[in-house]
């Protein structure tokens, strides 16, 4: 490592040492590098101290990045490149910023799943299958989402590599440039990062975060238009938890009835985690909008890892054919999905659910702690969710809210707790806040919490 001496303009080659954010610079004092703000270096009486790896300057045309792979951001996964480097360092860090159920104690994917993967992969079941998955599977998925009350065929349904590979199937099939997707503010990031892929834009409807952030259906009705091609409900909403009502369901879908070129895709991934009793199928409220319904395998089926998902097609008035086509072209031309892991799937469909109550109770009992726990710390506010295992937590002190990312990588950097920024998951609505998953064992937790509580009233 090169110290740079006092006074240095000479343009150097800098990287953080906590992101790995390069820079070419001359060495200025304020110079911060982006994504975590640290100084690259400060001054001091007798020099410089060093924040970063100095390079040295060797001149490079780099090859440009292709401006759509650029604007790509996913705030839950990129708070975890400086974790990465605490870590190295030999820090322990509680990470409270995946919704992975499996990076926790007693929550693992059921044994019976597991064995109908392992046996698929001893009985050498290691080709490509059909593009929209097994039969098997595409008929358990049926049954499964008629019996959420809506008429579902297998050929209905198609198999994906996670909700999100058929979200990126999806934006590719119907948005072209100009085009509008309408999601809720805040929101799972790929609904923002992927559509401008093609052009299209995303546009946020508010979520009241003064009541249990519900859907202000109010704003969605001033927001929509002829270039809205997609309504997005995301029901348990990540991050806040949010569980649409009946009312509420039928009134989005009314709103949406009033412009033909419109969608709604009802991501439901989460919908084994409904704490208030009365979540519902959006596609079986619908009798004239079309509803693509997400699911898989990743929350309710606790097995992320085996990235398999479904998208199911609700089209009453038969308006999406062409658009369909373009989907089916799209899905053979990526092949097919895991073939051992719909295998898993088709048990975990198929084999009776009574497994899910334990998990359920496990999850609903760390809720509640992390609740209870907020609750008595000052400076923290959280509306009590209806679904998912996520709390997104309002911070209330105006001069820390204002910049939600800085808090973040601050409790990271001091307490070794990793939360994600809310304005990670909506500038607009979602700023000021941050999501924690409430998984980890009740130990885990009560440390973690320890450390929030000691580092708000350090300030
Ligand atoms: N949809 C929502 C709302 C999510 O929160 C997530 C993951 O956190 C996903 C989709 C990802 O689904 P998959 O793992 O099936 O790609």
């Amino acid at each position: 490592m090169i110290e740079p001496t006092a006074g240095n303009t000479e343009p150097q080659r800098l990287i953080c040492f906590l992101t790995g954010e390069r820079r070419t610079s001359s060495a200025q004092r304020e110079d911060l590098c982006a994504p975590c703000a640290s100084v690259f270096y400060s001054e001091v009486e007798d020099g410089w101290v060093h924040h970063a790896r100095v390079l040295p300057l060797i001149v490079v045309e780099e090859v440009e990045v292709a401006a759509r792979a650029a604007a790509i951001e996913y705030a839950i996964r990129d708070v975890v490149v400086p974790a990465v480097e605490l870590e190295k360092q030999g820090h322990d860090i509680i990470r409270l910023n995946i919704g992975d159920p499996l990076a926790y104690e007693g929550l693992p994917t059921p044994d019976h799943m597991v064995d109908s993967y392992k046996k698929a992969l001893d009985n050498q079941d290691n080709g490509y299958g059909p593009s929209y998955g097994f039969p098997a599977l595409r008929d358990a998925i049926s049954a499964s989402e008629n019996g959420k009350g809506w008429s579902c065929t297998s050929d209905d349904v198609y198999v994906t590599h996670g909700v999100t590979e058929a979200l990126q199937i999806i934006f590719a099939a119907f948005l072209e440039n100009g085009h509008k997707v309408l999601a809720p503010g805040p929101h799972y990031p790929p609904y923002m990062a992927y559509p401008q892929m093609y052009g299209a834009t995303t546009v946020e409807y508010r979520l009241d975060q003064n009541d249990g952030w519900r859907i202000d259906l109010d704003d969605i009705r001033s927001k929509m238009d002829d270039s809205v091609r997609l309504l997005v409900l995301i029901n348990p909403n990540n991050p806040t938890g949010n569980v649409a009502t009946v009312g509420e369901i039928d009134e989005l879908i009314e709103i949406a009835g009033e412009w033909p070129k419109c969608t709604i895709i009802a991501d439901e991934i989460y919908d084994g985690f409904d704490f208030t009793g009365s979540l519902v199928s959006v596609a079986s409220r619908s009798d004239e909008v079309p509803v693509i319904t997400l699911n898989g395998v990743s929350k309710v089926y606790f097995a992320p890892g085996w990235r398999i998902g479904y998208m199911a097609w609700h089209d009453p008035r038969g308006r999406l054919g062409l658009v369909r086509d373009g989907v089916e072209r799209l899905l053979r031309s990526r092949l097919c999905a895991s073939t051992p892991a719909q295998h898993g799937f088709l048990a975990g469909l198929t084999e009776e659910m009574g497994w899910l109550e334990g998990h359920r109770a496990r999850v609903q009992e760390r809720l509640d702690y992390c609740l209870e726990r907020i609750d008595q710390i000052d400076g923290l506010e959280c509306q009590a969710p209806g679904g998912a295992f996520y709390l997104f937590v309002r911070i209330t002190d105006p001069a820390l809210a204002a910049d939600d990312k800085q808090f973040v990588l601050d409790l990271l950097h001091e307490k070794h707790v990793l939360v994600v920024h809310g304005s990670g998951f909506s500038p607009e609505f979602g700023a000021g806040h941050f999501r924690m998953v409430c998984l980890p064992e009740i130990s885990i937790l009560k440390e973690a919490f320890s450390r929030i509580e000691a580092f708000l009233e350090a300030r």
